[in-house]
């Protein structure tokens, strides 16, 4: 699978206006989940060299009222605007458990990262996630999965043209993640 996704910082006073506008271009609330990440930094190379990720997610939806756990990996970004990689994911269905496999495997883990993401799809399978992570502040994602490298660049598009729609400017795009986020936060500390 690749992972098609665009990122923006956000202030929090945009949010409500960011929100009307999506549900005017058709996009509906989905649901709101607490994601607490745990990133494990690899045996054999240092992932934030090789900017992979492994990573051990418990996702609690409060609308839906299920707690599910996935182990997931993501290869490095292949362009240079956007946050495109590839990314394999599964449910486990304990994910201390997995923890430990991977701890005792040897791979080491990071705090974990908390936030909480409000969810809104549309029917063409974009997904827009309002974020408020903990300590860092608020993001917004624009995603699309896709099945094949020939599929990326019309999802890109599709992306491309949501954030225009939305006013937001190319500029504004980022590629960090939230933990190199928090490590330029916690230097700036
Ligand atoms: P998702 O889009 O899957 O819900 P997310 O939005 O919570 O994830 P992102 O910031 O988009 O989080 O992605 C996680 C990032 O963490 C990846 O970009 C990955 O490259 C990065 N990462 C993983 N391991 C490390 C590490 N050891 N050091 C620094 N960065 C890492
Ligand atoms: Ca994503
Ligand atoms: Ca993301």
């Amino acid at each position: 699978m690749i992972e098609v996704e665009l990122k923006v910082r956000l202030k929090k006073d945009e949010i409500p206006n960011l929100i009307r506008k999506l549900e005017n271009l058709g996009f509906k609330k989905y649901t709101k989940m607490e994601e607490i990440d745990t990133y494990f930094n690899g045996i054999d190379r240092d992932f934030r060299k090789t900017d992979e990720a492994l990573r051990v997610r418990k996702a609690v939806d409060f609308h839906k009222k299920y707690i599910n756990y996935y182990l997931t990996y993501k290869g490095p970004k292949i362009d240079d605007k956007s946050k495109t990689r590839e990314e394999y994911q599964v449910i486990v269905n304990d994910g201390d458990v997995t923890k430990v496999i991977l701890e005792k495997l040897g791979f080491k883990s990071l705090p974990p990262i908390k936030k909480i993401r409000e969810i809104y799809k549309n029917s063409g399978d974009i997904t827009v996630s309002i974020d408020e992570v903990e300590g860092i502040g608020y993001f917004a994602e624009f995603e699309k999965t896709v099945k094949s490298e020939s599929e990326r660049e019309d999802a890109m598009k599709d992306l491309m043209d949501l954030i225009r729609s939305l006013n937001i400017s190319d500029e504004r795009l980022i590629r960090l993640s939230y933990l190199e986020l928090r490590d330029i936060y916690e230097k700036e500390r």
